[in-house]
C-alpha cells in the first residue's frame, strides 16, 4: 500500500497532481474539496451547510468534516487500490491525528507527505484565473482566495511541522510546468516506495 498526503496551499497544483499520480500508481484518489463540491451539488441541506463555509474562505469545522468523509469511505471500497492518495485531507492537526488513528488501525500508515512549494502571489493569480473558467464561487473573489491564504498559513502549515516530526515531511518547488513538478513527485515517490523495501538508495 502506498499512502500520500499532497500537501500545499490553495492553488498549488494538487489537484492536478494528484489525478496524475492516481492514475500511475492506481491510487484512490480522496479530496475532501472535490467530496465537498459533489455534495453541495446535491443540493442537500448538508451541502448548503458546506458552501456557508467555504464560501467566505473558512474551513468546514472538523466533526462535519469527519462525518462527510465518514460517508464517502463508507460508499467507496478502499481494499481494492494501491493505496491512498489525499488532497486537501488532513487541513488542521485534529484531522491529521483522527487519519494517523484510523490508519494505524488498518496498520497502512501515511508513508510520506509531498508539500509544493509557490509563491503566495503566484496562486493567488493562478485561482482568480482558475475562478474565470471554473465557475468556482471561491475563486472569484480575491480577498477571499487572500482569506484562504492565511487560513493555511495559521490552520493548515502547522501540519508541516506534524509531519515532520513523524519523518515524513519532503518539500519539493511546485512552480515548475506541470510535467516537471509530476516528474518531481513521482521521483520523490520512487524513492520512498524503494526505502519502504528495504533498498539502499543514496
Ligand atoms: P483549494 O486547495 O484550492 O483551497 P479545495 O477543493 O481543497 O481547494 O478546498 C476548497 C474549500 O473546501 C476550502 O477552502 C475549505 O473551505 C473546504 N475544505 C476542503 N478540504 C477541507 C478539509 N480537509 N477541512 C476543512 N475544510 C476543507
Amino acid at each position: 500500500m502506498l499512502n500520500i498526503i499532497l500537501f500545499g496551499p490553495p492553488g498549488s497544483g494538487k489537484g492536478t497532481q494528484a489525478l496524475k499520480l492516481k492514475l500511475k500508481y492506481a491510487l484512490i484518489h480522496i479530496s475532501t474539496g472535490d467530496i465537498f463540491r459533489s455534495e453541495i451539488n446535491s443540493q442537500s441541506s448538508l451541502g448548503e451547510e458546506l458552501k456557508s463555509y467555504m464560501d467566505h474562505g473558512q474551513l468546514v469545522p472538523d466533526e462535519l468534516t469527519f462525518r462527510v468523509l465518514k460517508s464517502y469511505l463508507g460508499e467507496n471500497d478502499l481494499e481494492k487500490s494501491q493505496g491512498i492518495i489525499f488532497d486537501g485531507f488532513p487541513r488542521t492537526i485534529p484531522q491529521a491525528e483522527a487519519l494517523d488513528t484510523f490508519l494505524a488501525e488498518r496498520k497502512e500508515p501515511i508513508q510520506v507527505v509531498l508539500s509544493l512549494l509557490v509563491n503566495e502571489d503566484e496562486v493567488v493569480k493562478r485561482i482568480v484565473l482558475r475562478g474565470k473558467s471554473s465557475g468556482r464561487s471561491d475563486d472569484n473573489d480575491e480577498t477571499i482566495v487572500r482569506k484562504r491564504m492565511q487560513v493555511y498559513r495559521d490552520q493548515t502549515f502547522p501540519l508541516a511541522a506534524y509531519y515532520t516530526a513523524q519523518n515524513k515531511y519532503v518539500e519539493l518547488n511546485g512552480e515548475g510546468s506541470i510535467e516537471e513538478v509530476f516528474t518531481s513527485l513521482c521521483n520523490h515517490i520512487n524513492r520512498t516506495v524503494a526505502l519502504s523495501e528495504g533498498a539502499d538508495v543514496i
